[in-house]
């Protein structure tokens, strides 16, 4: 089987706050701060609050979703006296954490949410990278809750999200937790799994072969919006009962998917998929009432340091 080497992922970044709302981020990278985790045997590590005046204000954004700011074309719009917030903010952290695409950028950008969505441990990738497929097998082989990932196949150039400002990345989307509220179980989800990053990248640096295999990820098919009024543009259903908390579980044809507020139930039509960020409190504005995906199956060669 192939065999890869990379010189050594020194460079680590932890990122909470993006969405100011999401607390298990903003708690974590406070905590490591606190406790001066700046160093983890060979890595070094970088821990950033995003946002910090939207999570002053315990809101997701200031002007405008940072976590959509990453693309090559806005963090090289030029910046004026009416620019958003965040389109400022995302400049200063691509010379912070980037710059995007160059060989100065950090080896690894973890970028820690929360949904309240029931997805438990989930990763997202938005390219297939064989050192972030090693770490989400890791992590997979580690924890005892279900950890799953979804792979977004997006450019590099017009990846928009926090992460992708590193060489590799992925984010940590951890569920359910309602905005603006932390949880001991989705909070200790997400230590765990940023220590098992960490143990992975010192043992990746220390010259262990991680061998080569594969993984299930989730792959978007297509959005879902809630159904609308017409005339009005209001939502006229809730996600049905046996839909709502049902991430990951597939969607067969027929089964229900809204529940309408004079108790009609809307059913799912199509090929069967797998929905994910059901019942998102922050997709409400992006009229997205849930995700639907299929599974795949990604497969990594074995991997190991380049010695000098
Ligand atoms: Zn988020």
């Amino acid at each position: 089987m192939e065999h890869v080497t990379f010189p050594p992922l020194s460079r680590l970044a932890i990122c909470g706050g993006t969405h100011g709302n999401e607390m298990s981020g903003v708690y974590m990278v406070r905590e490591m701060q606190k406790q001066k985790e700046d160093l983890a045997g060979s890595v070094s590590i970088i821990t950033v609050l995003s946002n910090p005046r939207s999570v002053e204000a315990c809101k997701r954004y200031i002007d405008q979703d940072l976590n959509r700011c990453f693309t090559d074309a806005l963090l090289s719009a030029p910046i004026t006296d009416s620019s958003p917030f965040e389109l400022r903010r995302a400049q200063e952290l691509n010379n912070q954490l980037g710059p995007k695409g160059s060989e100065e950028a950090v080896d690894l950008l973890c970028d820690l949410h929360n949904t309240t969505s029931n997805m438990g441990m989930c990763l997202i990738f938005y390219s297939i990278d064989p050192v972030t497929l090693h770490i989400y097998k890791y992590i997979q082989s580690k924890m005892t809750t279900p950890v799953r990932a979804i792979q977004l196949s997006i450019p590099h150039s017009e990846a928009y999200s926090l992460e992708s400002v590193g060489k590799r990345g992925f984010a940590v989307e951890v569920g359910p937790q309602p905005n603006s509220v932390v949880r001991a179980d989705i909070f200790n989800m997400v230590k765990e799994a940023v220590d098992l990053t960490k143990e992975w990248l010192e043992r990746f640096n220390s010259g262990v072969t991680f061998e080569g295999g594969e993984v299930e990820a989730y792959a978007p098919v297509k959005i879902v919006d809630y159904p609308r009024d017409p005339a009005t543009n209001e939502i006229t259903a809730a996600i049905h009962p046996q839909l709502q908390d049902s991430d990951f579980m597939l969607l067969q044809p027929g089964d229900p998917t809204f529940l309408s507020f004079s108790g009609e139930t809307v059913k799912h039509e199509g090929e069967a998929l797998y929905p994910f960020f059901v019942n998102e409190c922050a997709y409400y504005e992006k009229k997205i009432a849930f995700h639907l995906g299929k599974k795949i199956t990604l497969t990594f060669p074995s991997i190991s340091v380049k010695k000098d």
